[in-house]
């Protein structure tokens, strides 16, 4: 490389990309063809790496998912499918649990919230609703959508253990997490 002038070696730089730029891409394309797990491997510890270290970093995966989604529907389609069959429906519905609109985290924020503005008194200074002993917290007695959650009753710690027990075999166990932690 003959310049020394840093400006003339970044334009010498870029003309050699330039130039063997077919030549570059075929190579890195029979790379990625020849190591496909290592690729995977290392796009997903980057990943990581970025989505910790940066907080606006999931704001713009998540757009450009979004801007993907919109651009190229079958293909994501394609590759969710791709990682469904990797590592079973499990994770995804885990997933789609968690973060669902009408999930329990975001029901048990609200009424959190409200308990902290004066919305709503705190469980503890009223009676159990099911067997009147004092109360320790609320239970969404009506399930997570977004129109029910501050649609909660207090309960004392059995009670409310029993609720979600008996939730558990019914009908409503998709809609209402039988899960007591979702209520707490
Ligand atoms: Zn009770
Ligand atoms: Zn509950």
């Amino acid at each position: 490389m003959p310049q020394k002038d840093p400006e003339a070696r970044k334009r010498y730089i870029a003309e050699w990309y330039r130039k063997n730029r077919e030549r570059l891409l075929a190579y890195a394309k029979e790379y990625r063809e020849a190591h496909q797990d290592e690729v995977s491997d290392v796009k997903k510890r980057i990943y990581h790496e970025r989505y910790k270290i940066d907080p606006e970093y999931k704001a713009r995966v998540h757009i450009y998912q979004k801007k993907r989604r919109k651009e190229k529907p079958e293909h994501v389609k394609s590759i969710e499918r791709r990682s469904r069959e990797k590592t079973g429906n499990k994770a995804l519905l885990k997933y789609q649990a968690a973060h669902s609109r009408s999930d329990g985290r975001r029901a048990r924020t609200t009424v959190n919230r409200a308990v902290r503005t004066g919305k709503l008194p705190n469980a503890s200074t009223l009676p159990c609703a099911t067997c009147a002993a004092p109360a320790r917290e609320y239970h969404h007695h009506l399930g997570y959508e977004r129109s029910n959650w501050l649609m909660v009753i207090p309960v004392c710690a059995q009670c409310h253990k029993d609720h979600h027990a008996a939730l558990r075999g019914s009908p409503f166990a998709a809609s209402q997490a039988s899960d007591i932690s979702m209520c707490k």
